[in-house]
């Protein structure tokens, strides 16, 4: 079903999760494995993340370069059918503008039809660690807004190098990110919800921002974006801190500061499992107010470990 439509038939917050392909190398099983009991809370749907490709050079005695995959992640779609036959959920793939071509989006994007994916997050991705900043690929997208105009296009019955209107039309609901802290290469809050909204006016129906640890944040950029004029869902995403390593990494990845409360805390923290015990708390206390506030879902960054999301849904759900 569509996330849309879930969330229209719902009167309460309804619980959702992302996780990540395992490792190139590693099994599936035991990441479906470690995932079952989240079923408990009953998540409508499910995103897989995608990752894309990098790339390095291998030079041979002759020379001559060579230039290797060095994918870490790969699987999103098998994960994608896997989830819906095992535990009959929707499957949110990410689908990203780096690293593809417009005609592979459109084979992807058949491909994911076909196995029964109803809705699709689409993202424009990061530049690879080798390039320091975004670059599509020859005939690619630059950015989500022109990905977010291909798959509704399809949705229209219009494939790629086609003059007339398919009888087969694909039907995507799709969803955008959103930023309540900013995406970092914005200048300003109001160019990057000048561009959320060129998202949503191309055809997204629902947002998905990225991690906060201060609600505050989030109610100012509802806030906003209300007043930019776009009306479709915003579902806030959690993320509970579960390393000492993640109080660094997450700020400087995610572009994003923790509140002074939090930090006082957490600079307490000696042991991975005192950060979890205040990473958790924390969440749950984040959790409830959302609740209180009415958010469509409460959509958990897992990072495919499920027992801190576990202890915070069982709490809050
Ligand atoms: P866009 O919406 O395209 O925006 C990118 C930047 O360009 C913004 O600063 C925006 O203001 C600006 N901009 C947009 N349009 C224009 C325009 N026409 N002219 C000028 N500037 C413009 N990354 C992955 O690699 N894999 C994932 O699975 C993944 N999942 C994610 C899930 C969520 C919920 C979130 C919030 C992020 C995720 N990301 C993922 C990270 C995301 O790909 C990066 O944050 C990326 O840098 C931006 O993607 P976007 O779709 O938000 O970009």
């Amino acid at each position: 079903m569509k996330i849309t439509e879930r969330l229209k038939n719902t009167t309460s917050t309804l619980f959702s999760f992302e996780i990540l392909p395992p490792l190139k190398g590693q099994s599936l099983k035991e990441l479906l494995v470690g995932i079952e009991p989240l079923m408990e809370f009953k998540p409508p749907f499910v995103d897989v993340t995608y990752h894309r490709e990098e790339f390095i050079y291998k030079k041979h005695p002759n020379g001559l370069l060579e230039k290797v995959s060095t994918k870490k992640r790969p699987g999103t779609v098998g994960i994608c059918a896997a989830i819906m036959n095992r535990f009959q959920v929707d499957a949110v793939p990410h689908i990203l503008c780096g690293g593809f071509s417009k005609e592979e989006t459109e084979n992807a994007l058949i491909d994911l039809n076909f196995i029964g994916v109803e809705n699709v997050l689409a993202l424009r991705g990061d530049a690879p660690k080798s390039e320091g900043r975004f670059i599509a690929e020859t005939n690619g997208h630059n950015y989500a807004s022109e990905l977010v105009e291909q798959i509704v296009r399809m949705n229209n019955g219009h494939y790629l190098h086609e003059e007339t209107e398919n009888s087969f039309h694909t039907d995507f609901c799709v969803g955008v990110s959103g930023y309540p802290e900013k995406h970092f290469e914005a200048p300003s809050m109001k160019f990057d919800l000048k561009y959320l909204k060129e998202k949503i006016d191309k055809g997204a129906e629902y947002i998905v921002t990225q991690m906060f640890f201060d609600n505050q944040k989030f109610f100012d950029y509802v806030r906003r974006v209300r007043a930019a004029g776009i009306d479709v869902p915003i579902i806030p995403g959690i993320k509970p801190i579960t390393t000492l390593g993640q109080i660094t990494m997450l700020p400087r990845t995610f572009f994003l500061d923790f509140p002074d409360e939090l930090m006082d805390e957490l600079e307490k923290c000696k042991t991975n499992a005192d950060v979890k015990t205040v990473g958790i708390e924390w969440a749950i206390q984040q959790s409830k107010e959302l609740i209180a506030a009415g958010v469509p879902s409460l959509h958990f960054y897992t990072m495919s470990k499920a027992e801190a999301t576990y202890k915070i849904a069982k709490e809050v759900f």
